[in-house]
């Protein structure tokens, strides 16, 4: 039961024109696609929104092609400066029709309007922004100015218009074009992005979206002509690719999983850490790579943390993720509802108690309440696994070295937290942590000019800041 009663504040989903079929962007013109087109469903209501084209071999190469031309013959050979007019206004259009991207992400995605409209749609613009700023300054990139060429990205559902931006806005700065394609069910702000692309007079070809499923990746990072896959997603596709481009000349970056600890020593101001755990499995369903998915608590306050943190987690507003007051929306698809619940009935079975908010979850669409598991061991499935939903695992510890060694005896190594009243603790913690992320009394904090990217099977590479260049200059891995 909800502490308080609240009136219901939806933004209006009438702000977006949701075409009822959308095709390929390929050129700089939407074109139909020789696949079977596929439905794409508000997670919330299950309501089909569009009908979209699925790109098959044929149009991948058709999209190979016309990236192709359009490096050779314009966007490579385009002074640094001319390249970041484009980009300036890219950033200006996103921040103008931010209310419509904000609410079609929401809507395709299941993400709460207030996190799409405060925080996925702002740094997407801040990207653009801070990328244009870099197109005519390369040569203090420390990696050369020469651009690799054509990209094949392939991206993930959990932030699809913000993958899209850390994707698209340094290859475009670096001279390369693209041909980049959205997860099978959060296809739809990329091809508002499209329309983008032609409201700034783009040059046509510079950017091209396939949208499909994992047939269409797979066509595309395999196409000969891309020089550079980049790819957001699970470890498993990642290695699949990893093995894909061995042998060929093509460069790669893989952002891939992760399952964070979030260290709460003793000392820490304990609200504020409940606040950071809140936001560190919660923020976006916990549909993270970097959520704080495993709490690892000192136990002399482990009883005390764990009453707060259940106490706040029974106000957490789950439901419409158009009404502004909704703190948790829905799951992205039916798959991976099965997934967190199977994850979840195996936590059981593994012996961790499980305790979930008391809330009502609507009839329609995909729902998971936020649940915490306790008496978790490093053992246990649900602390290996990334379970990529609202479920968080708490285990315990007594002194740093032992936070230190179960933060890191995991095979990702994406991200961490620490949480203390000790600077010096913070920086004796976060330099043995194995993780490209550290962040001290904070959580999911996200600037374009910070580097982003894993240790171990989280991936290889860096996005974002000068470090994300070096994944689309030919010096880059020099
Ligand atoms: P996924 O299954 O790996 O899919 C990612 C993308 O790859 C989708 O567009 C997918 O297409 C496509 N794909 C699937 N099979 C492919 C293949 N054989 N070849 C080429 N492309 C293929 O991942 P997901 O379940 O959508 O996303 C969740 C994962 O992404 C989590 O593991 C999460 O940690 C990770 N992630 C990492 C970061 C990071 O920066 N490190 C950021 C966000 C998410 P369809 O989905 O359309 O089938
Ligand atoms: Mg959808």
């Amino acid at each position: 039961m909800s502490v308080f009663e609240y009136a219901p504040a939806p933004e209006s989903r009438a702000v977006v024109d949701v075409k009822p079929s959308y095709g390929l962007f390929i050129g700089g013109e939407f074109v139909d696609g020789h696949g079977t087109p596929f439905k794409t469903v508000n997670p919330a209501t299950e309501e089909v929104l569009s009908e979209v084209a699925e790109a098959d071999a044929a149009d991948v190469e058709a999209a190979v092609k016309a990236a192709r031309r359009a490096h050779d013959r314009t966007w490579s050979r385009m002074p640094g400066a001319e390249r970041a007019k484009y980009l300036y206004r890219i950033a200006r259009i996103i921040q103008e029709r931010s209310r419509e991207l904000a609410v079609l992400e929401s809507l395709d995605n299941g993400k709460p309007i207030r996190e799409a409209r405060d925080v996925d749609v702002p740094i997407v613009a801040a990207h653009f922004f801070y990328y244009a700023g870099w197109a005519d300054k390369l040569e203090w990139s420390g990696y050369g100015t020469t651009p690799i060429g054509v990209a094949g990205q392939v991206i993930p559902w959990n932030f699809p218009l913000l993958m899209l931006a850390w994707k698209v806005a340094p290859a475009l700065a670096c001279g390369n074009t693209v041909v980049l394609k959205p997860a099978e069910t959060t296809p739809l702000t990329a091809l508002l992005f499209a329309e983008i692309c032609q409201q700034a007079d783009l040059p046509a070809g510079v950017v091209n979206i396939v949208t499909g499923a994992g047939a269409t990746g797979q066509a595309l990072v395999a196409h000969p002509d891309v020089d550079k896959v980049a790819f957001t997603g699970s470890t498993e596709v990642g290695k699949a690719i990893a093995r894909t481009v061995a042998g060929t000349s093509k460069k790669v970056t893989l952002e891939l999983g992760g399952k964070a600890a979030n260290i709460v020593f003793d000392d820490a101001p304990l609200d504020e850490a409940v606040e950071g755990i809140v936001d560190g499995i919660f923020f976006n369903q916990g549909h993270v790579c970097c959520a704080g998915s495993r709490l690892l608590v000192q136990e002399s306050v482990a009883e005390e943390v764990l009453a707060r943190l259940k106490r706040r987690m029974a106000t957490l507003r789950v439901g419409d993720p158009l009404d502004k007051n909704t703190d948790v929306g829905a799951i992205n698809s039916a798959e991976q509802l099965a997934r967190i619940r199977e994850l979840s009935a195996i936590g059981e079975q593994e012996g961790a108690g499980r305790w979930s908010a008391p809330c009502e979850l609507p009839d329609r669409g995909f729902w998971f309440p936020p649940t915490l598991f306790t008496g978790v061991s490093q053992a246990h499935r649900i602390a290996r696994e990334e379970i990529f939903g609202p479920v968080l695992s708490v285990l315990t510890f007594r002194t740093p070295s032992e936070a230190v060694e179960k933060a890191n005896n995991t095979p990702y190594g994406l991200s961490a937290g620490v949480w203390t009243e000790k600077g010096s603790r913070i920086l004796h913690v976060a330099s043995q942590l194995k993780a490209g992320v550290v962040w001290a009394n904070t959580f999911n904090k996200f600037d374009p000019t910070s580097p982003f990217g894993g240790y171990k099977e989280s991936g290889q590479g860096r996005e974002g800041g000068r470090h994300g260049l070096a994944a689309y200059l030919k010096g880059g891995d020099l």
